[in-house]
């Protein structure tokens, strides 16, 4: 076994805190990453504080995960001793079901192993990013470019899939109008990959102070969606919305925001259910959709893509023990726009 350190949550409403724990000896087909950095993610606090249900502890967090290759199983045919590489949302998934066949994974209907807060198949928890090593089946790892800043690339493995495979799946591009709701780490990733596909983006924020970095990301229009006026000037102005918020919001009022036939996308997973009159759907023929991160396959290409073209978050590097402060500040709408845990800072816990 390879001793491991990192930051764990041993209860929902008690702070993170230093926690030492084993990994497992890579298997013929598995990896060892000794990990650099990992990107702190909403869901990393919707899991820890269990609000979404069924949280195991102790918990240690973390899905944006990259790091270097420093053992190899002896069937490995990816990865060689000294790659960059990457880990996201899931470490395993059934491999046999409609889903998984077709790479998607995330979709897999036995359920794929979340990174942390999961099981493996051998019934052992899951332990995430926050920590300084990780054991992964090959299949379940991503190639990560030298070429882009390493602390950039981990929100990728999250933010960036998230955000890409929706915006991939419903083709948006050149001619299309979208509206990004909510500019934190999945909202600035959406602005960014949209913005290079081609689409004119508008933010729709509740932080007026954000309106300059929604410029410098890109986006071609901001709106404070506080601001009555501004938000009705809006109506029935959008092909696509990308709804990244985090906490219960009238869903209803913005999708009145999209024209005939508009789609409003849902990637937050606030723990309070929004009602949705069906009038708004129903008098426009609007759709509304949601989309679950990506699967390996789609992540490399949007790693590759984001390689070709210069693209990684913006973050705050922070030390591991700044973590429970971060989280403060997430629940402020205070981060621009992701922080990232720098795990050279796991060795002096
Ligand atoms: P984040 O960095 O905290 O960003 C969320 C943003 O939403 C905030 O910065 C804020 O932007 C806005 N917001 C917050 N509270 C709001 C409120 N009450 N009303 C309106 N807007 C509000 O979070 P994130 O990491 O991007 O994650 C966002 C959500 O996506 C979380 O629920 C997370 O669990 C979920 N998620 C889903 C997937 C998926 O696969 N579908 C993957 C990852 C995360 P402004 O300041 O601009 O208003
Ligand atoms: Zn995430
Ligand atoms: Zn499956």
């Amino acid at each position: 076994m390879i001793a491991a350190k990192g930051f764990a949550a041993p209860a929902p409403s008690v702070p993170l805190q230093a926690f030492s724990f084993e990994r497992r000896e890579p298997g013929p087909k598995e990896v060892l990453i000794d990990i650099k950095y990992c990107g702190v993610c909403h869901s990393d606090i919707h899991q820890v504080r269990d609000e979404w249900g069924k949280g195991r502890y102790p918990m240690v967090p973390g899905h944006e995960i990259v790091g270097q290759i420093t053992k190899v199983g002896s069937e490995v045919t990816k990865f060689a001793v000294g790659d960059l590489a990457g880990v996201g949302c899931f470490v395993d998934s059934c491999r046999t079901c409609p889903s998984c066949q077709k790479g998607l994974e995330q979709y897999c209907e036995v359920g794929m192993v979340g990174t942390y807060n999961s099981k493996d198949k051998q019934g052992n928890p899951t332990y995430g990013g926050y920590s300084n090593f990780i054991t992964v089946d090959e299949q379940y790892t991503l190639k990560v470019s030298d070429k882009l800043d390493l602390a950039g690339v981990a929100p990728l493995l999250c933010a960036g899939i998230t955000t890409w495979s929706p915006l991939r799946e419903w083709k948006v591009g050149k001619g299309h109008k979208l509206a990004v709701v909510g500019l934190g780490g999945l909202g600035h990733m959406a602005v960014k990959l949209a913005v290079s596909l081609g689409a004119e983006v508008t933010v729709l924020s509740t932080s007026p102070s954000k309106e300059q970095d929604a410029k410098d990301l890109g986006a071609h229009h901001f709106a404070v969606t506080k601001d009555e006026a501004q938000f009705a000037n809006l109506k029935n102005s959008f092909d696509f919305i990308i709804d990244t918020v985090s906490a219960q919001h009238d869903i209803a009022s913005y999708l009145q925001l999209l024209k005939v036939d508009g789609t409003m996308i849902l990637l937050g997973i606030p723990p309070v259910p929004s009602p949705i009159p069906s009038g708004a759907l129903v008098m426009k023929r609007r759709r509304l959709v949601g989309s679950l991160i990506g699967g390996i396959k789609e992540t490399q290409e949007m790693l590759d893509y984001c390689a070709e073209h210069g693209i990684v978050s913006d973050i705050e590097i922070i030390p591991i023990n700044y973590i429970n402060e971060a989280y403060e500040r997430v629940l402020k709408s205070d981060v621009r726009y992701r922080f990232v845990i720098d795990m050279a800072t796991v060795k002096v816990i």
